[in-house]
Order: structure tokens, then sequence, then C-alpha cells
């Protein structure tokens, strides 16, 4: 039973949540000439759980939102070149330039979203704070506004000819439109534990590089932040999360058995207490409906060892409004602009949630995968870094003559357990024919698992001890995704 409404506005479009999906919809829809109130429960600057590494093509983005020029004011450390380690094997890449853009930035999320929160006020969104919707309004059977309480505890109901759920991975929206159980997903292996430090590297060219440690099965990761920070982050296995929650003895430990990021941090003080996840799991929504749609985390997340969630929500959620904008009008032209806008996500973030799940397991760089980083690391040229930058799908850079040529070194080396190697290289191998005949068939949305993903994930991930394993193969319940729609789809 819905609670009486005391006041009630119209607008074109709302959107719930107003960080990164959120304010590129809302600022896409507002640049075309639509009446859009974004609301968000958070008042702004605000943080989230979220470290916030943006490489050119995330840039890009920013620039395209025209959200830049309030970034670069921040001063923030441009870094130009990555380099990855693993079992005494460095490869140092430059960065494929997206729209002129060719550097990285890595700005904290109170910083980044105000600037978007901001950016999105500038072009006359009507931005809500500490406003947090409870319920959406439904008209015959499309959803038609929300109803949501202000910050002086009144309910107020929003008439709207578009609602957008940018309310990110827990997303009361999607749980509201019947989209919440995820129709596909993977389990994380790794969690996420980081700090803020000063960089003791000041003034040196680290400040325009991007570090990623790997020892054992964890990843160490230093990025350089504005204000002389660097963000300092281990991406273990993800039951290693308790330990390093259980006292300082734990990070300590991860820096002594990490040298080179040892050495990269050392002399670094003044940290901050440490913010960690186990729950990372990945998944897709249906996420267009009548009169809706999920941007961001609230339709799709990938695995964050591969660091694409910020530039998705911001792409996709420009592209959700760019897409809306001339036909809201219409609603049977809206219900097909929301769902090709869902379509185009998916096919552009297929292959990406792959190599996402397939990074996410927390394996010790094998003598295989050592002996790839061996042939991407005889030049700087932007190989693994064009899948980070997403100018190159994964496949195409880690593709088989890449894997061949791995192979047959790990093979020759003294000592090498041969039998391990060609079962892993066969397994790869699968998976990579797994990935591609997916792509091939247009079977995205059958539901079948892939070998990439890993099928005993849980829903919601915060429930995941309690929880029994949702099926990767239940459909999503209520009006989403509607049969038609899931046909054109697949
Ligand atoms: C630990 C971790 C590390 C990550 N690291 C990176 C990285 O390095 N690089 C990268 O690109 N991505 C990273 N990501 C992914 C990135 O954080 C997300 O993809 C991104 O935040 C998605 O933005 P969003 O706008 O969809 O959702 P969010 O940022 O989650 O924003 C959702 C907003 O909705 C609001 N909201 C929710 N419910 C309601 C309601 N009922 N009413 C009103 N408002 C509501 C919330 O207050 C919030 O402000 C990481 C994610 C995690 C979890």
């Amino acid at each position: 039973v819905s609670v009486p409404s005391a006041v009630v506005e119209t607008c074109d479009a709302v959107v719930v949540g107003s960080r990164c999906a959120g304010s590129a919809a809302a600022i896409a829809l507002a640049r075309n000439g639509r009446r859009v109130v974004a609301l968000d429960r958070a008042k702004f600057p605000s943080d989230t759980l979220s470290t916030h590494l943006l490489f050119p093509a995330g840039v890009s983005e920013l620039a395209r939102l025209g959200v830049l020029e309030r970034i670069t004011q921040l001063d923030p450390p441009r870094y130009r070149e990555i380099i990855l380690a693993a079992g005494g094997v460095e490869v140092r890449e430059r960065m494929t330039a997206v729209d002129g853009i060719d550097y990285g930035v890595c700005v904290p999320r109170p910083e980044l979203d105000h600037a978007l929160v901001s950016t999105a006020r500038g072009f006359g969104v009507d931005v809500r704070e500490r406003c947090s919707v409870e319920e959406v309004v439904w008209e015959a059977g499309r959803a038609a506004g929300v109803r949501y309480r202000d910050a002086d505890g009144q309910t107020r109901t929003l008439r709207a000819k578009l609602v957008i759920g940018a309310d990110g991975r827990r997303s009361s929206v999607a749980e509201m439109v019947g989209a919440n159980t995820p129709y596909r997903g993977s389990r994380n292996e790794r969690g996420l534990a980081f700090k803020y430090m000063d960089d003791p590297k000041v003034g040196t060219e680290w400040r325009e590089i991007v570090v990623q440690y790997r020892e054992g099965a964890t990843h160490g990761m230093c990025f350089p932040c504005p204000d002389g920070r660097m963000l300092v982050l281990f991406m273990g296995p993800a039951e290693e999360i308790k330990e390093f929650r259980a006292g300082e003895d734990k990070w300590d430990r991860m820096v002594a058995q990490n040298p080179l990021l040892a050495r990269r941090i050392e002399g670094a003080a003044n940290a901050t207490k440490l913010r960690s996840t186990p729950d990372t799991a990945a998944y897709f929504r249906a996420s267009s409906g009548p009169g809706w749609a999920l941007a961001g985390d609230a339709g799709h997340f990938k695995d964050p060892v591969i660091a694409q969630g910020i530039r998705d929500a911001l792409r996709f959620g420009r592209l959700l409004g760019e897409a809306a904008a001339p036909v809201l009008d219409d609603p049977a032209k809206l219900d097909a602009a929301l769902l090709a806008a869902e379509q185009r996500r998916d096919r552009e973030c297929q292959a990406t949630y792959h190599w996402g799940n397939r990074e996410s397991r927390a394996l010790p760089s094998s003598p295989l995968v050592i002996e790839a980083l061996r042939v991407f690391g005889r030049t700087n040229e932007p190989d693994l870094m064009d899948t980070f930058n997403r100018v190159r799908v994964p496949e195409r850079v880690i593709h088989p003559l890449i894997g061949a040529r791995a192979l047959v070194r790990a093979l020759r080396r003294p000592g090498a357990d041969r039998m391990a190697l060609l079962r892993e290289a066969y397994e790869e191998t699968l998976m990579d024919i797994d990935v591609r005949r997916e792509r091939l068939r247009g079977t995205f949305r059958d539901c079948r698992p892939a070998l990439s993903e890993r099928p005993d994930w849980t829903w919601p991930p915060a429930a995941a001890r309690k929880a029994r394993p949702v099926p990767a193969e239940t459909p999503a319940a209520g009006p989403a995704p509607d049969a038609a729609a899931v046909a054109a789809v697949a």
C-alpha cells in the first residue's frame, strides 16, 4: 500500500543515484533539453567503498560529459605508464591515447563524484541530496515515477516518463521493478584491502606510473592520487579479508612479502584506516523494461581487479541518456531505445566481463603466465594496457599465438612441470573458445554459464555466508525481462 503523498511534482526523467552512472545519464538527458531530477541518499562530497583507477578511456568519458575541467582543477597526477611484475618479469607499457587523452587519473570518490554532481547541476539537472527513494510508481504497467523521502523526512512523489535506477549494486530500483536477481554472474575469488598514504615519491617519475606487483596469489598495487597521496591496494584471496580486518599484522606481512611494493611505498606516512571487501561478485541484471532502465552497477558489475566499473558507469549511463532523450514522449520508442542501450552495453562489456572473471582467480602467476608476460615485456608498446584501456578486447591481445609462444618457452625451461603446463594451456584454450563461441552465437542472455564464470555465486553478496546459492539459470522475476525483449537480445 502506498503512503499517501503530500507533494506531487512532474519531470521528464527521474534518476535514482547521482554518482557515476546517475550523473552521466542525467547530464545526457539535460543536455538534450529534458527536465531531470536526480535523487541521492548521500550528501556530496561523499565517499563510497571503491578504489577509483581510471585509464584514458575513462578520462575520455569524463571529458565527453564535461567533467574533466573540474577534475583537472584538482591537479591529479597524470599517469602515462603501467608496470606489471610477476615472477621476476617486468612489463612496462605506455597507454594508447583515447580521444587524444593519453593519461589516466585516480581521483578519490568524494572529489570525483562531487565533480560529477556539480557538472550535472551546471547542465540544469535538479540534484536533490539526502533523498531516499522508497517506491516506484506504476501506471498502466509502466514505471511512471518514484516516491521518496526527502531530507526533512517528508514523503514526496515525482512523476516522470522514465525512471532510471543508477543506485548501485544493491539497487532498490532493481528490486522494485522485479529485476533484482541477476540472470548471470560469477563469484569473485579476490577481495580488496586498501589504504591511502602520503606518497614518499612525490617529485619523481613514480607519480606518473601505476604499479601492479604480483606475489603469490596477491596483487599489490599503488596508484598516485592528488595532494601528494597514493592508494595502496592488495587484491588477494577473498577469505583473507577477515585477517586484514583482524589487525595491522596482516597488512604489514603483505607489504613485507612483496619487496617491489615495499620499496615503492617505503617511508609512506599518514595512512588512513583500512577499507576492505570480500564481496565483489560480477553479474548482469535485466536492465530495461516499460518506462525504466538500470544504469551502472545497478545493471551490471565486473570484478574490480580490472578497474572498469567507473568508466562503464559513465559511458553506458551517458549512452542511455542520449538514447532516451529524443524519444521520451513516445512510450514504445522509449522502451525500444532502452532495450537497445542495454544490448549495446552487453555487447561492449561481454569480453571484459569474462576477462575480469578470469583475472579474479586467486592463483599464483603460473610459469605459463610468466612466460606470456615475458613476451609482452619485450617492448613498452601498449598491449596489456589496451585491454585495461578498452582499445582492444582481451582476446585480441592475449591471443592463441601469444599463448602458444608462452607455452613453448615454458616447456623448454629446465625442471618444467610439462603435464601441469599442458593442462593449464588446455583449460585456458577451452575458456577462450567458449568466450568466442558465445560471442559468435550471440547467446549472451541464454544463461548457460561460460567456463570463465564460477557459478557458485550468491545473491546478495553480503548474505553469502547465509544464503543458498542462486543458480545462474534463475530467471529475473516480475516485470523484467519480457520474453520478447529477451528473445531480441539473444
Ligand atoms: C571495492 C571496489 C573497488 C573498485 N575499484 C574500481 C576502480 O579502481 N576503478 C573503477 O573504474 N571501478 C572500480 N570499482 C567499480 C566502481 O566503484 C563502480 O562501478 C561505480 O561506483 C559504479 O557507479 P554507479 O553510479 O553505478 O553506483 P554507485 O557509485 O554505487 O552509486 C550509487 C548511488 O546510489 C545512491 N542510492 C542507492 N540507493 C538509493 C535510494 N534508494 N535512493 C536514493 N539514492 C540511492 C547511493 O547513495 C549512491 O550514491 C570498484 C568497486 C568496488 C566495490
